[in-house]
């Protein structure tokens, strides 16, 4: 599957960046945006599951439909495509994780300094003072997707309190996104995985890299945009090709 210069020319990688999206937790169980082919998504407009305006309109629908999707990815596991990422590390100096995912899969798996270009299930805000808020240490009790929650308080100001994931409208994170950019520019490979390379500005990510001289790898089952840039594609799963990866540097070393 993989030509010995390829092999040779990660080895040879200072910095990789891998660039990840819901495609590499969707063996852990975790449905993709595009793929999903029921749920929420398919029944609401997405502008009210994640918008500022959607939330203000049904905020218990809202809170309710992220908190199942918290219990969802709580009650999941790291899948062999986010432990082989962590193996990857022991070839480069320098290995830096940037994920559209809002999932913690890639901690649990053990990846350090994870960039969250679009926030995180894990770690809500007040919806009026940005505040952030605490969750109990629990599971949420949300057992069916759909179902009402009504939103905690804020501790400071009595707002209501807002999933902390980037909704349409919003910006990346200032610094999450400057720390992506430095590290895309540092880099000498790209690995862009289970992405659908069509929500910016992530997708922008592969062409600065390419502008400062990086290879492009692609791992995705399905073409994408990106196929034609990339210097290499392979078509798959996540979970599968990396370990297959992973082994294959070992041999070669
Ligand atoms: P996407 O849903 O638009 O695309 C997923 C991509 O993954 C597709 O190209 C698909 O072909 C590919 N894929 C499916 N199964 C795969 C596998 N086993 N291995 C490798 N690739 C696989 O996801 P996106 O590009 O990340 O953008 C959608 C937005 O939805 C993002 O903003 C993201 O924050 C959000 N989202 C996140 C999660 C999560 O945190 N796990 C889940 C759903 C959506
Ligand atoms: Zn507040």
């Amino acid at each position: 599957m993989f030509s010995e210069d390829f092999l040779i020319g990660l080895l040879r990688a200072r910095r990789i960046t891998v660039l990840t999206g819901a495609g590499i937790s969707a063996e852990s169980g975790i449905a993709t945006f595009r793929d999903a082919q029921t749920g929420l998504w398919e029944r609401y407009d997405p502008a009210l599951l994640a918008s500022a305006e959607g939330y203000k309109e049904d905020k218990s629908l809202v809170w309710g439909w992220y908190e199942w999707r918290r219990a969802q990815v709580l009650k999941a596991k790291p899948n062999p495509g986010h432990l082989a990422l962590v193996e990857l590390e022991r070839f480069v100096d320098e290995l830096t994780v940037v994920t559209q995912n809002v999932d913690d899969l890639h901690e649990r798996a053990g990846s350090k300094g994870v960039i969250h270009l679009h926030g995180s299930l894990h770690h809500p805000k007040c919806f009026s003072c940005n505040e952030p808020h605490e969750f109990a240490n629990t599971i949420p009790n949300i057992a069916i997707e759909g179902e009402r929650l009504e939103p905690p308080r804020c501790d400071y100001c009595g707002g209501s309190i807002r999933p902390g994931v980037v909704w349409f409208g919003e910006l990346v994170p200032e610094e999450a996104w400057q720390q992506a950019e430095d590290a895309v520019i540092d880099s000498d490979v790209l690995l862009s995985i289970g992405t659908s390379s069509l929500v910016r500005p992530a997708s922008m990510l592969p062409d600065i890299a390419i502008v400062h001289g990086a290879k492009i790898v692609q791992i995705n089952p399905d073409p994408t945009p990106l196929d034609s840039k990339a210097h290499y594609n392979f078509r798959g799963k996540a979970g599968e090709i990396l370990p297959t990866l992973v082994k294959a540097l070992s041999d070669l070393i």
